[in-house]
């Protein structure tokens, strides 16, 4: 069998959506998805990045993120044919530990514990596939990359491109 790593944030949870509401709900803002095209919030409001970026070191910051529509089902269905592995770059933000393991045990219970890898640097990840929004992870990794859609990577060009979980589905199952 195929192995497949999938990435947390952006691929399974809806980091950005939360994180955006928290920003226009404090700054009294209403920014969308849209403006954060081919940017981050913090790039675009740099007197704030440290206040932005302090959100999710909340430890219960990602416990209760909306799950990516589709991901569920499509998962479920590639776990038939593939191995699959979440693979998320947790050491980043440390005080998410807990949270994030939980939130993978409600939404992904057909999951087993030994599928979770919260890792640093996702290189050390060996699998066919990575699939993830932050091209970064694509560097030194030696399977393929494919690129998840999300507003700051809009612009990123030299990758299998995926806009959601049904492109998804159609790039792993047909
Ligand atoms: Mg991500």
């Amino acid at each position: 069998m195929k192995r497949i790593a999938i990435d947390m944030d952006e691929v399974i949870a809806d980091l950005h959506k939360k994180h955006l509401n928290i920003f226009n709900d404090k700054y009294n803002e209403s920014l969308t998805p849209e403006d954060l095209q081919g940017t981050r919030l913090w790039k675009i409001r740099p007197h704030d990045a440290d206040d932005i970026l302090s959100y999710i070191d909340d430890p219960d910051f990602f416990r209760d993120l909306e799950v990516m529509e589709g991901s569920q089902e499509v998962i479920k269905e590639l776990s038939e044919s593939y191995e699959i592995y979440i693979t998320t770059a947790a050491m980043e933000h440390p005080t998410s530990f807990t949270a994030k393991y939980e939130w993978l045990k409600e939404h992904f219970p057909f999951l087993s514990d030994l599928q979770f890898v919260f890792c640093g640097n996702k290189s050390i990840i060996h699998a066919d596939y990575l699939i993830d929004d932050s091209p970064r992870h694509f560097k030194d990794f030696k399977g393929e990359g494919i690129l998840f859609s999300a507003p700051h990577n809009r612009y990123e060009s030299g990758y299998v491109r995926v806009e959601n979980w049904n492109e998804v589905r159609s790039f792993f199952l047909s």
